[in-house]
């Protein structure tokens, strides 16, 4: 009985494939958590998978995505709470609620400007 598919094929796979000029990254497969070769071509290759892996950058992206969805919730919730203070602001009297309220806007808007910022940093 052959040990097909058992850990010491893989362990020779993974010297094969550093004979061959690829490098162990620090990357580890997405699917199975095993170390990440780059080929020489510039490929991140998973031996254990046998396939090339591009999950990595998509990763990134999603957390970028994740990020702007985030940042975009928290733009709306600013906003309503800017537009429920204005409303209560219209029929306060007391100058110093009026102060108040005035300056929480204030530093609301402080924070829309802000995320707007870091939206447009990344795109
Ligand atoms: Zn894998």
């Amino acid at each position: 009985m052959s040990e097909k598919g058992g850990k010491g094929d893989k362990i020779r796979l993974m010297a094969d494939l550093l004979r061959s000029g690829a490098t162990l990254t620090d990357l580890s497969c997405p699917a199975c958590a095993s170390p990440i070769f780059k080929l020489k071509s510039g490929e991140l290759w998973c031996a254990q998978c046998q396939k090339k892996v591009i999950v990595v950058k998509e990763e990134e992206e999603a957390r970028e995505i994740e990020i702007l969805s985030a940042l975009s919730q928290t733009e709306t919730t600013i906003l309503t709470k800017i537009w429920e203070i204005n409303e209560r602001l219209k029929a306060e009297e007391d100058p110093y609620e009026i102060q108040r309220l005035g300056s929480v806007i204030s530093i609301l808007l402080d924070n829309l400007e802000k995320i707007r910022r870091i939206g447009k940093s990344k795109g």
